[in-house]
């Protein structure tokens, strides 16, 4: 009986003592500008940085941004247009070879 009470004792000890998951995971790779020191806070699954120090990635784009106008300015809009300019400026180009006529 004693000795099932001491090891009972040991078991609970054992378990403070034991590390929790959460306590095992990666810790983030940024340095503190403050201090020096590594920040130490738990990094976001499959980042080296924790959620302070930009894994979280920014602002979101398209319609969600709170900027968003019409899209008329969009990276997507922007290379659309130009592959349309480029397109035009190679037809020009092609009947200028094909016709002849300097302009
Ligand atoms: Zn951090």
């Amino acid at each position: 009986m004693q000795k099932s009470r001491a090891n009972l004792m040991n078991l609970e000890r054992l378990r403070h003592q034991a590390k929790l998951i959460m306590h095992q995971a990666q810790r983030c790779s940024a340095t503190s500008k403050r201090t020096g020191k590594p920040c130490q806070a738990p990094s976001v699954r499959g980042l080296r940085v924790c959620r302070f120090h930009g894994a979280r990635g920014g602002a979101p784009t398209g319609p969600a941004n709170g900027a968003w106008r019409h899209g008329l300015h969009t990276n997507e809009a922007v290379a659309e247009r130009r592959r349309l300019n480029d397109l035009v400026r190679d037809a020009k180009m092609g009947l200028r070879q094909l016709f002849g006529r300097e302009q």
